[in-house]
């Protein structure tokens, strides 16, 4: 017998966010399973309430009151399924931890996904805007996810082409922004021990070290440079990098470039040119600023701070003069990366 879905009404988000957000969500329920997906989408077509599926709260800016029902995704369990051409299938349920899949897959001897351990949050949440770290991206390794339909409870399954994924985006982003939970992810990760160090940090700490290009030993030292350059949420709220790197175009990046040629900056396969949010923010003068409660980190300018757990009108305005200040100077926007809802 299946057990009712139990509904938490008024339920306190401030522990479900990495920013310490003090939001209130009208409806809240944990899923741990399709027919608590089901029940609860359900509900929420009777309530008219607007569904928001919730992972470790790690790319949210919360409003103060959050409308509709939130789900906890709760699914767990990872499904292995080895082939003879030495590639190994993940099939990993959305509400498992995206570091703990990535620690069992190299201690299993999967490789692929190592660049990206540490990243905080569920499987599930991965695919929305493509996590990318240390010079790989999701959809490297990702081959297809199912997710179902929060009005009609469909399910769908996704191939990673139907995912238009980009920098930092994908399709969930957009067209069908807040119409799916993602349920499953499948990713494809290989027996064969090829590493990816060609991400300068990394390269570097590898030698400093006196390490082979192995994954294991990319994995541990993505873990320990993480370590030491982020800060940790439960101690610093944060959701990590609060900006999106600007993409433009040469001709843009080369006028930015004349005043300030000591601004990094990457050349992308499109032909734009990737500059680093980071140091423009830092060379205007903001790392480590605080004003009411929220701040730049003061030792990653990409990242905001909410030690005083501030609400997202105070984030967003000081986010806003963050975003004034380098369109003043370089006449660039700088895009918010974590998703704020309600928008
Ligand atoms: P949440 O914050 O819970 O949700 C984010 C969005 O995804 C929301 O819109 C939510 O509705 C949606 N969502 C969540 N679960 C589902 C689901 N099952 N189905 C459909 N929609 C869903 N990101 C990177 O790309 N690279 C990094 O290196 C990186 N480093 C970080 C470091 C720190 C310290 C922090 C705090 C964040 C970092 N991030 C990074 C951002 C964040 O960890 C990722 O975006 C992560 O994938 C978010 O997962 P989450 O479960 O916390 O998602
Ligand atoms: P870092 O190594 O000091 O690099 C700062 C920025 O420079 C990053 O944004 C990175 O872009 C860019 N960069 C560096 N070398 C590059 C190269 N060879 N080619 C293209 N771009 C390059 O960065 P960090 O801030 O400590 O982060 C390390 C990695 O973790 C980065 O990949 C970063 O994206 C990721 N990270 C992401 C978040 C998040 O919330 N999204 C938070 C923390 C760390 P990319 O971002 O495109 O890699």
């Amino acid at each position: 017998m299946t057990r009712p879905l139990r509904i938490h009404r008024q339920h306190s988000l401030l522990g479900h966010n990495t920013l310490a957000i003090p939001a209130i969500a009208e409806a809240w329920a944990e899923i741990s399973g399709e027919d608590d997906l089901q029940a609860a989408i359900r509900l929420a077509r009777e309530h008219s309430w607007p569904i928001l599926p919730l992972g470790g709260g790690s790319n949210l800016v919360l409003g103060d009151r959050v409308p509709g029902l939130v789900l906890s995704v709760e699914m767990h369990g990872i499904g292995v399924e080895e082939r003879p051409d030495g590639k190994v299938r993940l099939r990993c349920a959305a509400g498992e931890n995206w570091h703990d899949m990535v620690t069992y897959a190299v201690d299993c001897g999967y490789y692929g996904a190592e660049n990206l351990a540490l990243i905080p949050g569920s499987v599930g949440a991965a695919p929305i805007q493509n996590i990318g770290a240390y010079g790989v991206e999701l959809e490297e390794i990702l081959v297809s996810l199912t997710a179902v339909n929060l009005r009609s409870g469909e399910p769908r399954n996704f191939r990673r082409e139907d995912c238009r994924f980009s920098y930092r985006d994908s399709i969930f982003k957009h067209e069908l922004r807040d119409q799916y939970c993602i349920t499953e992810v499948c990713l494809e990760l290989s027996t064969q021990p090829k590493a990816r160090a060609d991400y300068p940090v990394l390269v570097q700490y590898l030698r400093a070290h006196d390490l082979r290009e192995t994954p294991e030993n990319i994995y541990a030292a993505v873990c320990e440079i993480r370590r030491q350059r982020l800060p940790l949420p439960a101690e610093v709220p944060n959701a990590g990098s609060f900006f999106k790197n600007p993409l433009v175009s040469p001709a843009r990046a080369e006028a930015i470039l004349q005043q300030h040629p000591e601004l990094p900056h990457w050349p992308q396969q499109d032909g734009r040119i990737k500059l680093a949010a980071a140091a423009l923010i830092d060379l205007l003068g903001w790392k480590g600023r605080m004003r009411e409660g929220v701040g730049v980190h003061e030792n990653h300018a990409l990242v905001l701070i909410n030690p005083g757990r501030q609400s997202a009108s105070t984030l967003l305005a000081f986010a806003a003069e963050i975003q004034l200040s380098v369109r003043q100077a370089f006449g660039l926007e700088l895009e918010i990366e974590p998703r704020c809802y309600p928008d």
